[in-house]
């Protein structure tokens, strides 16, 4: 039998979960596992990113919590590596570290008033509606109550998803986990036309179908698209024959184009060939200059330099997310992942040995959750054929971990916190009627740990 070894994840998402199921669920070594989170619940953005009212994609967490169920792994959340704990820290606890944090800033337009109050990323506005405990609740409560037309640059899934939030009735959603606050806010939204802006044709926009059709089917929302704005070039109609999934899509919207407005309260407007060029206002945005655009015959876009003007107070800015360094973990700013060879993580040519890496910090935002699966497994079989070469660290034990974090002021909540933090979720939903209710600041999450007591 091989000595057991220790290994740390950093990030309790579906890659970190993934990770940990990869290495608990082979037998050839013994491995024991600590998950650990900045924040004092597990699952990354299956909790903060996927929209609450796709139910059946967030019930992908019951399928990661299972791990937490096998013998040998532990969450470890309100601890954030690099601030409460340093990785090289981590180090003298851990034989080997995955690094699965994720990729969680926003990237930006690069436009004049880009930074315009009413201006916001896609990434505080998804934080926001799903209960993110550091997201800027002043700032939604106050824009959203007082916009009337907004404009949601990008036509990826993401830019679908905050769409179809802002269009849907506050009725449309209280069936899912949202706080309170949120229904509220959204309640008084007086935002009449939601502007979306595809820099390219329908052929190239990475939406897709499933979640581009549901903008059709909504209660008190007319979906608008303008038939000049589809515009196919040749490489298009080659890729519309070749591949199913974008002629649907293409199909979705040819037939919005011939639809005529019901008459709801709110429309959303389809813009394709458009691309945001400057935000004008003077503290808070009241207009978005757009200027056309049109293919190159590559797939890619290029402006004419034909403008037109759309009344905005409130834009959101859904053009990507990207990955930051990590203090003590080498980086790739250009393409902001870690580097890495096979899931080792790499500096220069040479490999950091005992630390790996997966999800989204390792090939960038791309691909859907099971997507992660299949990455941090093959990590882990790279951790596993090195077992022989990792360091050993000199404090190999669970108690050792844990004393070093309680001298360290860290209030940890582990497997026993999160059942406790799940319950009390669970049970706050039943009060509303719904299954849960997400429970949203810090201080209210340590306080179902059982971590404060005021
Ligand atoms: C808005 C949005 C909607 C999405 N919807 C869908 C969908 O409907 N279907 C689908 O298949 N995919 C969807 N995805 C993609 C899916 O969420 C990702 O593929 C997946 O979450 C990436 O997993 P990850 O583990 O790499 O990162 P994450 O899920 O981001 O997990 C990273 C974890 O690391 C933690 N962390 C960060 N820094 C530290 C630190 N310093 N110390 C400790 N912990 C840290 C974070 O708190 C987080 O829990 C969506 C993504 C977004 C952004």
């Amino acid at each position: 039998m091989h000595k057991p070894i220790r290994v740390a994840i950093v990030g309790s998402g579906p890659s970190g979960m993934y990770a940990a199921d990869a290495l608990i669920s082979q037998t050839a070594i013994p491995v024991s596992v600590d998950v650990i989170d900045k924040l004092p619940v597990p699952f990354g953005l299956v909790r903060y990113g996927v929209a609450p009212d796709h139910l059946s994609i967030r019930s992908v967490r019951d399928t990661l919590d299972k791990v937490f169920d096998k013998p040998g792994v532990r969450f470890v959340g309100n601890v954030e590596v690099g601030t409460d704990i340093s990785v090289a820290n981590l180090r003298d606890f851990f034989d080997a570290i995955v690094f699965t944090y994720g990729a969680s800033r926003d990237r930006r337009l690069g436009i004049p008033g880009e930074d315009l109050d009413g201006s916001v990323a896609a990434t505080d506005l998804v934080a926001w509606y799903c209960g993110h405990p550091e997201a800027d609740r002043a700032t939604f409560e106050r824009l959203i109550p007082s916009a009337t037309s907004a404009v949601v640059v990008g036509v990826g899934n993401v830019a679908v998803d905050v769409t179809r939030v802002l269009a849907k009735t506050v009725g449309e959603l209280t069936h899912t986990d949202m706080p309170e606050y949120v229904f509220d806010t959204l309640r008084r939204s007086p935002i009449t036309d939601i502007h979306v802006l595809g820099r390219r044709g329908p052929a190239q926009a990475t939406y897709t179908t499933k979640e581009l059709r549901e903008l059709g089917e909504l209660l008190d929302s007319d979906i608008v698209v303008d038939p000049a704005d589809l515009v196919f070039d040749e490489a298009s109609d080659q890729l519309i024959a070749t591949d199913k999934a974008i002629a649907r899509n293409v199909d979705v919207v040819k037939e919005w184009a011939t639809r005529s407005k019901s008459g709801k309260s709110r429309r959303i407007h389809l813009h394709f060939m458009a691309r945001p060029v400057e935000l004008l206002g003077d503290e808070r945005v009241h207009e978005v200059v757009v200027e056309r655009t049109e293919l190159d015959g590559t797939g890619a876009a290029r402006g004419t330099g034909a403008t037109f003007v759309i009344p905005a107070d409130f834009v959101v800015r859904s053009v990507g997310y990207r990955g930051q360094p990590l203090a003590g973990v080498p980086f790739d700013e250009t393409r902001s992942v870690i580097p890495n060879l096979d899931g080792r993580v790499q500096d220069g040519t040479q490999v950091v040995a005992g630390q790996y890496v997966a999800g989204w910090i390792k090939r960038g935002p791309t691909g859907i959750i099971g997507t992660n699966k299949k990455d941090a497994t093959a990590s882990v079989a790279s951790l596993l054929a090195d077992v022989d070469k990792l360091p050993t660290a000199p404090f190999a034990t669970t108690a050792d971990f844990d004393k070093w974090l309680a001298a360290a002021g860290v209030r940890a909540v582990g497997n026993e916190g999160w059942r406790a933090i799940d319950a009390a979720e669970r049970a706050l939903g039943a009060t509303n009627g719904r299954d849960r209710t997400t429970i949203a600041t810090n201080q209210d999450l340590l306080r179902a740990a059982n971590l404060v007591s005021e």
